[in-house]
């Protein structure tokens, strides 16, 4: 009411007001309302805009698959140790190298698959072996943890069905704790993960949340392709190493797995294993408890290169326990190598073991040529680990 008559001269100003007195004041009772809400909407769009973009930046570069969103790209990186290295390619985008094993093919295996033809921790078998050495398996058998994929591939595989053309079930690190936990459920002599090599990080955070509740030994059943600090970060978590000792001579690993290092990385490996595991200890009833045994698969026609290996050995530590492996069979016919297409003859393994004597060994155990059959190879079915780790309590 009062705004009508704001002078005492009635001027046009006041004269306006005077008509438009309530249209006035409903303008300026709203207009803070108006300002504030045009100004929250400006605000949301403008957030809305930039989330979006970004997700489509993000999405768009897919090998940058965690932490696209303001700089937590940056705090991923950081994460990582230096045989996952990462690298910063853009504010937003980070890729991942993996160098974890000696192939250092340095493959983005969050977007992709490397020398070892994985990406994610792929499980292939969880089941009780009972043919494994006396003091691996015994009369409980082994619980093994099959790991699809590898970073070897040699021509001659035996498990080429899992470690050539991965198949399996992928888990998370915590899954697989649970998994180790319930293998230890099964009454078995030890946990016997094998070709863990190319998932040995992510094998070693496992480690680190199941092995405060584990009473069996861990055991390490790999190629021997392996590099000593991969190896370092599991110790304390493996208690006992089970490597192969595949090849000597640089031709035949290069021929044989395309990997002409095979022995310098391998025998450099078992010296780390050694120095993790300096004792080997059995319990009373023969089972091994700690301790390093190395395998060695003798060859059809390549007992030369055995021999060699025997020599490694004998000069490393008189006292190592050496697995004398007879039970090559040939898996596929190789046109290559003609004569990797048959057994092993019974003169040839037994020239080797007498080698094993004369150099000096004296520890280890040897095989019947007889058990060179596919018989003793575990039957690697995806709808059997599905069905297996269905059963697997959660406890992580
Ligand atoms: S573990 Fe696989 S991806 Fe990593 S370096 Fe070895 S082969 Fe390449």
């Amino acid at each position: 009411m009062g705004l009508a008559y704001f002078c005492a001269e009635r001027c046009a100003l006041c004269a306006f007001v005077a008509r438009n007195g309530v249209v006035l004041r409903r303008i300026a009772y709203n207009l803070p309302l108006f300002i504030g809400g045009t100004v929250y909407l400006l605000v949301c769009g403008a957030l809305c805009v930039a989330v979006a973009a970004s997700a489509v930046v993000g999405a768009f570069f897919a090998r940058a698959r965690r932490g696209f969103l303001f700089g937590a790209a940056n705090k991923v990186c950081a994460k990582r140790n230096t045989l996952v290295k990462s690298r910063q390619i853009s504010y937003y985008i980070c890729v991942m190298e993996c160098y974890l094993c000696p192939r250092n093919c340095g493959a983005d295996r969050s977007a992709g698959r490397g020398v070892c033809g994985v990406d994610g921790l792929l499980v292939s078998r969880i089941s009780v072996h009972n043919w494994e050495e006396p003091c691996i398996s015994g009369k409980k058998g082994s619980g093994t943890v099959f790991f699809a994929g590898c970073n070897l591939h040699c021509r001659f595989c035996q498990n080429y069905r899992i470690s050539a053309l991965p198949h399996g079930v992928y888990v998370s690190e915590e899954r697989l704790a649970d998994i180790l936990l319930y293998v230890q459920t099964l009454g078995v002599a030890n946990i016997n993960l094998v070709t863990p090599t190319h998932f040995s990080d992510k094998i070693a955070r496992a480690l680190r949340l199941a092995k405060p509740r584990l009473t069996v030994p861990v055991v390490y059943n790999t190629s021997g392709y392996d590099k000593v600090q991969a190896l370092a970060q599991l110790q304390g978590l493996v208690d006992v190493y089970l490597p192969d000792l595949k090849f000597a001579s640089p031709e035949v690993s290069r021929r044989l797995a395309g990997a002409p290092d095979y022995f310098d990385v391998a025998t450099r490996a078992i010296t780390e294993m050694r120095r993790q595991q300096p004792q080997d200890v059995f319990d009373d009833d023969g089972y091994i408890v700690r301790g390093v045994v190395v395998r060695h698969l003798v060859l059809p026609s390549f007992t030369e290169d055995s021999k060699r290996i025997l020599d490694w050995l004998a000069h490393f530590d008189k006292d190592i326990y050496v697995s004398l492996m007879s039970q090559y069979f040939p898996a596929r016919t190789d046109d290559a190598f003609p004569q990797l297409n048959r057994r092993l003859f019974r003169h040839e393994y037994d020239n080797v073991r007498r080698y094993f004597f004369n150099v000096g060994l004296h520890n280890g155990y040897e095989q019947d040529v007889s058990s060179a059959t596919e018989d003793y190879l575990p039957d690697f079915d995806d709808g059997d680990v599905q069905q297996t780790i269905d059963k697997v309590p959660k406890v992580f």
